[in-house]
């Protein structure tokens, strides 16, 4: 191997060295999809030409790129093909050979993969590198760049993978959790700080130190056989800056370039400002998200194939229901909407949600389908809801009471809801892998922890839970390594085991019982899963609200003040009306007549049945 040597931001010049071997992307397709004209991009050494024969796939054109270490080769797929490897003749120094797999389809689309994941799911967030180790053969790979192995250091890898999950479905089936989210799957072959699997180095590879591709597909089939789901975790504005085609990009504009390093400004203000300057949006669009993480390039069409067709790929590869987009802000929100339609058109049941951390809900409804009358259509079916985080259930906890402050917030913020086509497709969360675990940001307070689970899973949308948080993990960003420590017993080595309860204490297991037991009720709750919701003007820090359908309504109390408070049920007319049976859900309250007294800082969720 000759060293690869890239100048980031400016010109690339590389100085290339490969086998004789030249890779086809994607390696393989599937006769029958609706996306049967696909662009196979070729990457070996000073390339001329190719050719593909196989019945029923046509070549339609060839084309060399910029690079002669490049080809893009368009063919159409035709139904009358069969499954079977085709030899892809490749002419370059020396000629070579290649090939590409045609494939049966996966079957059961939109019943046992790509189902959708939609609001009477509750997903479990979690980093692979940090939640369990089952697999220590993996944990340090000699081929791969990022040599570390360190669990007292944030920065290193600690060997968590695919395996280490498969162990622990059975804990977090019993949790209540239906679907998984992971951080990224891709291959990371990054220096450095590759836990967080971001940027991205092949993506046709499935990161090895997790398992690879075999191991992630036992994990989707693990998932579906206990009906459970799988959410695949996407980036398209950029990639790691060891990504192939940053070493020896196919084309001088496969990334965007500036004449010298440019950061996004952040500022997703500028894609729906009136009053903004075209530079700002240029900067904020194009800019890299950081040196590490080059900005892709999704006007051109040839990386617009490939991030397209990746995307699918993944889903039929792997079997995958639900998709999460990184940074949804920072892309080219047309070609977001080209890809999200593809993707839909494939399987019309996936859902998707794109990471909006913005301020505001008219911002955050930009992003994702909605009411508004505004030139930009985004089709994006839902979105990670920061509003009803940031300016919702953490001020609810935080903040004193007031005409705009504390659980004020969070009822103005869910009231502003009008403006999405569908609220209940947000997926609405605590903390994630960016931001401070909300045990710490309640300053380690029990009864508020309560009450934060207690919001998230009855409140609307789709509940996402992040590792941890149902036994108390604590930890500030930043740096983010706080906030992505190990998940205890995922190690053979520990000394306290979440999953079976050993060295917990009883404020961790009394959390960790609350979830399983609100999250197991949720599951039969049909007016919590699918329901509608009326909220009451909160009153002094008390908030009332309500899951409701025709047989049920589920009347959830928050009390952020410090004092006791007095419910009459008669002052909810609206819902309390023609109720034959009232129960405690949790089993804690003691109801009286109509009346039910509500301590400080408790949450209680009350059952009305028709
Ligand atoms: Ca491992």
């Amino acid at each position: 191997m000759k060293k690869l040597i890239a100048f980031l931001g400016s010109a690339l010049i590389s100085v290339t060295a490969f086998s004789q071997h030249a890779a086809v992307y994607p390696a393989n397709w599937w006769i029958g999809m609706k996306m049967n004209k696909i662009q196979l991009m070729i990457h070996g050494q000073n390339l001329s030409g190719a050719s593909i024969t196989y019945p029923g796939i046509q070549v339609t054109k060839v084309q060399k790129a910029e690079n002669s270490n490049y080809l893009f080769v368009d063919i159409t797929i035709l139904p009358t093909a069969k499954p079977g490897k085709a030899k892809v003749d490749i002419k370059g120094s020396p000629n070579t050979t290649s090939e590409f797999e045609l494939k049966a389809r996966r079957k059961g689309n939109g019943t046992s993969f790509a189902q959708g994941v939609t609001s009477s799911d509750f997903i479990y967030l979690l980093m692979p590198d940090r939640f369990s180790n089952g697999d220590p053969s993996n944990d340090r790979l000699e081929a791969m760049r990022d040599q570390s192995l360190n669990r007292d250091s944030i920065y290193h890898r600690h060997g968590g993978d695919f395996q280490g999950i498969i162990n622990h479905l059975n804990y977090l089936q019993d949790l209540g959790v239906t679907t998984i989210w992971m951080t990224p799957v891709i291959e990371n072959d990054m220096p450095d700080r590759t836990e967080h699997g971001y940027a991205f180095t092949n993506h046709y590879k499935i990161e090895p130190r997790f398992g690879g591709a075999e191991k992630y597909k036992q994990l989707s089939d693990s998932l579906h056989k206990r009906g459970m789901k799988l959410i695949q975790d996407a980036v398209y504005n950029h990639v790691g800056s060891y990504h192939f085609t940053v070493l020896d990009p196919p084309m001088k504009d496969w990334l965007h370039q500036w004449p010298n390093f440019t950061q996004t400004t952040y500022k997703d203000q500028v894609l729906y400002d009136p009053y903004a300057a075209a530079s700002d949006k240029k900067k904020m669009e194009d800019g890299w998200f950081t040196r590490q993480m080059p900005d892709m390039n999704q006007d051109n069409p040839y990386v617009a194939n490939y991030l397209i067709q990746h995307a699918i790929w993944c889903v039929e590869e792997f079997g995958v229901d639900g998709w999460r987009i990184d940074t949804y802000p920072y892309n080219d929100l047309e070609f977001m909407n080209r890809c999200n339609k593809a993707l839909l058109d494939e399987y019309p049941k996936l859902t998707m949600f794109g990471e909006t951390w913005v301020h505001g809900v008219p911002a955050q409804a930009y992003f994702t389908r909605n009411k508004m009358n505004i030139p930009f259509k985004s089709n994006l079916t839902g979105v990670t809801d920061f509003q009803t985080n940031m300016y919702g259930i953490v001020p609810a906890l935080t903040e004193n009471f007031g005409w705009t402050e504390g659980v004020n917030k969070l009822y103005s913020t869910l009231a502003a809801d009008y403006v999405y086509e569908n609220p209940l497709n947000n997926v609405i969360f605590l903390d994630n892998h960016d931001k401070s675990r909300i045990f710490s940001v309640v300053k380690e307070d029990v009864a508020k922890q309560r009450m934060a689970i207690g919001w998230l899973l009855t409140s609307r949308g789709i509940p996402q839970m992040y590792y941890g948080t149902e036994i108390l993990m604590r930890g500030e960003t930043n740096p983010d390594g706080w906030v992505r420590l190990d998940f205890p017993g995922g190690w053979n080595e520990d000394g306290k085991n979440a999953f079976t309860g050993d060295g917990l204490d009883d404020r961790e297991l009394g959390i960790q019982d609350w979830t399983r037991k609100l999250a197991n009720y949720r599951k039969n709750s049909a007016a919590i899963k699918t329901g509608k919701m009326m909220q009451y003007v909160p009153d002094d820090g008390l908030y009332v609200y309500f899951r409701y359908d025709d047989k049920q309504a589920v009347m959830c109390i928050m009390n952020t003040s410090e004092k006791t408070k007095h419910i009459n049920f008669n002052n909810y007319p609206e819902m309390f009306k023609n109720v034959k049976q009232i129960k405690s859900v949790m089993g804690t309250e003691r109801i009286e007549g109509d009346n039910l007294n509500i301590e400080p800082k408790k949450f209680v969720i009350i059952e009305f049945n028709k």
